[in-house]
């Protein structure tokens, strides 16, 4: 009988693979079970082939900023049939990087499905292609999955799973039902690519999570880059025809040649189909798995982190938590507790988070919402301008920016821009807001000029 592993990690994704590493660095007997392709959703059809695919729309502004600075192009054309090749080639490249970090950190790898055939005192039996596998520790880190709503005609619709994995033909027309981030961010490839594209949510404004001023600034932006949007809109079916589909919706018919559902993720049904149920394993109402702080499941020595969990309990609001970096500091976290007695906590008050959209938003810290929700009394910091870029193109473009401020310690709790390289800007922010930053350092910090950045360091008048 083979020796048992000591760690069984179910899902090759950020946090998985993360884990397993470390884990494995520690000296751990470690083996991954991997149903896809190890790199998870963030490599094989999340966030690495959607910002590659963010590059290539975003040329297009740029083209066309091109003539207020004397140039001429003419003749630009795009091929979408150039771009999916390239970007699947670097995606390849990528997976077998990965494949390859495993095989050099001494890691087992089962490219299959995994399943807890179950549990006794001496530790888990798991079942991958009808063999048995004995550990002492079992991580679940198995993802979460397109969630599709339950209307006439759904089979017709694809995810961002097609559009960002695999060969998608070019289409000519698209409606992209939801407004979270993936949604802005397929409707901002699309448009970008010179795809005719509608926006179809529910609510009034896009990312229902966000900062107000955030959501009516990017919601103004895409609309003046040209995604038509349909706000309190209600999709009742979806009906195939030759070439394409058409939605019935609370405002008439649509005819476009895709449709791409983007209404949540959820660890649902990946989670339903490990077998932790007959373990008695506490799953919320999503599917995710309830974790302790030391990311453990309510059956002992079962643990799980990244997007089938709960965040270790970080509130019912696990969507904004769901992102490759989280999952591997919670995989890291978790092995350095297991097999290096190194207690790390992850910073979860300060997770920096962008919208790969045109033109980008990114956040830090809190929305001016939630800090009044949590009872700060706050000021508000706030600029409007139109970027240097765009002095000369004669283009209509704004940037937004955005702080709040706890009055009575003067704290930064939140930063918000819409703009171009937020999420670069707002990475350097998030170390401030994690250090604790005061209004106070954020007005001694020297501007870096010229930049959109500085504008950052030199609000000094609040307007609420
Ligand atoms: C379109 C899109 C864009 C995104 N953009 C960003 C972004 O810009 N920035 C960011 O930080 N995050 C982004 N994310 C989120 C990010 O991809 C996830 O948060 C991250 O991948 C979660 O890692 P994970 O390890 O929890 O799960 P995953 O990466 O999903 O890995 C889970 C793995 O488990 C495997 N699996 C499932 N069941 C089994 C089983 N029974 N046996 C074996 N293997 C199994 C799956 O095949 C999968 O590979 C994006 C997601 C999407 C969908």
């Amino acid at each position: 009988v083979a020796e048992p592993f000591d760690l069984f990690v179910i899902g090759g994704g950020s946090g998985g693979v993360a884990c397993a590493r470390r884990a494995a660095l520690h000296g751990a007997r470690v083996a991954v079970a991997e149903a896809s392709r190890v790199g998870g959703t963030c490599v094989i059809r999340g966030c690495v082939p959607k910002k590659l695919m963010h590059y290539a729309a975003r040329f297009a502004e740029q083209i066309d900023a091109a003539a207020g600075y004397g140039w001429r192009v003419s003749g630009a054309e795009h091929d979408w049939d150039e771009l999916i090749a390239a970007r699947n080639k670097e995606i390849d490249r990528l997976n077998g990087v990965y494949l390859k970090m495993l095989e050099r950190s001494g890691v087992t790898l089962f490219p299959s499905r995994a399943r807890i055939e179950g549990a006794d005192g001496d530790g888990f039996m798991i079942e991958v292609d009808g063999r048995a596998h004995h550990a002492r520790r079992v991580l679940v880190a198995v993802g979460a999955r397109p969630q599709l709503v339950g209307i006439p005609g759904i089979e017709h619709a694809i995810t961002s799973d097609q559009v960002l994995e695999g060969r998608l033909p070019r289409p000519r027309s698209v409606a992209v039902v939801g407004a979270g981030y993936i949604g802005l961010e397929v409707a901002s490839i699309l448009v970008g690519l010179g795809i005719d594209t509608t926006m179809l949510f529910r609510a009034d404004l896009p990312l229902r999570h966000f900062d107000l001023d955030l959501r009516i600034a990017l919601t103004d932006a895409i609309a003046k880059r040209g995604v038509r949007l349909r706000p309190g809109v209600v999709v009742r079916a979806i009906v195939a025809r030759p070439g394409g589909v058409t939605l019935d919706t609370s405002e008439g018919p649509l005819e476009v040649d895709r449709v791409v559902y983007a209404t949540g993720r959820k660890p649902r049904p990946n989670t339903a189909h490990l077998g932790l149920d007959s373990l008695g394993v506490e799953l919320d109402e999503t599917g995710a798995v309830q974790v302790d702080p030391a990311y453990e499941s309510s059956l002992g020595d079962l643990f799980a982190i990244g997007d089938c969990s709960d965040h270790a309990g970080q509130g019912l609001d696990s969507g904004s938590h769901d992102l490759t970096p989280v999952a591997i500091a919670e995989g890291r976290a978790l092995a350095e507790r297991l097999f290096n007695s190194n207690p790390v906590e992850v910073a979860y008050d300060t997770i920096p988070t962008a919208v790969f959209s045109l033109p980008e938003a990114a956040m830090v810290g809190l929305s001016e919402e939630r800090a009044r929700k949590a009872g700060f009394d706050v000021a508000i910091y706030r600029t409007r301008f139109r970027p240097m870029l765009h002095t000369l193109t004669g283009h209509d473009v704004q940037t937004m920016m955005k702080l709040v401020v706890d009055k009575a310690s003067d704290r930064v709790l939140g930063c918000h821009m819409v703009g171009d390289d937020a999420a670069e800007i707002i990475q350097g922010l998030a170390v401030a807001l994690t250090a604790g930053a005061t209004k106070a350092q954020f007005d001694a910090t020297v501007a870096l000029h010229p930049s959109a950045a500085e504008e950052f360091v030199t609000m000094s008048q609040p307007v609420g």
